[in-house]
């Protein structure tokens, strides 16, 4: 998308005409017809931080942009009517095929101007269950790597949780 370019252009509502006015101190999208504000927020992501008996890090290999082809930490966008530990053991499950527990919040991190424009990530480390690895979903592979030898990480801010952690 052209930064001069507007994602949206019609009102959610009535389908109006959007317009961005200043408003609260911000540039906001306004429609024209019914005056209604549409809000435009940072996307809410979750990354996953897991190790095995071996304190090796679970990476998925990405099979879609952004960073297709390269490695990052499990995760993905939170559902409506889910929650920020919901939608990280989900997409733990839907990526490598295993059950975890949440054990702690790691970081939290923002990306701006990205791929998906602004994106907030949650990070979590958890404590493997159950299940069989086994890649899925947008993943094409799913490993544990040892934290001296990973592999590119397509994620500054998933190469940050990672090095925080001890090694
Ligand atoms: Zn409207």
């Amino acid at each position: 998308m052209n930064s001069s370019e507007e994602r949206y252009k019609y009102c959610p509502v009535c389908a109006g005409t959007l317009k961005r006015e200043p408003i609260e101190g911000y540039k906001r999208l306004q429609c024209l017809a019914c005056g209604e504000i549409v809000y435009e927020n940072p996307k809410s992501s979750v990354a996953i931080l897991c190790r095995n008996d071996q304190n090796e890090i679970l990476l998925v290999l990405r099979r879609v942009d952004p960073g297709a082809g390269l490695w990052c930490l499990p995760g993905g966008f939170i559902e409506m009517g889910e929650t920020v530990q919901q939608a990280a053991l989900r997409e733990l499950k839907e990526e490598t095929g295993l059950i975890a527990e949440i054990v702690r919040v790691v970081d939290a991190a923002s990306k701006l101007n990205g791929y998906y424009g602004d994106v907030v990530v949650v990070a979590f480390e958890a404590k493997i269950t159950g299940g069989v690895l086994c890649a899925g979903d947008d993943a094409s592979d799913a490993r544990f790597f040892p934290l001296n030898t990973l592999p590119t990480i397509a994620f500054g801010s998933h190469e940050r949780f990672i090095r925080s952690l001890d090694s």
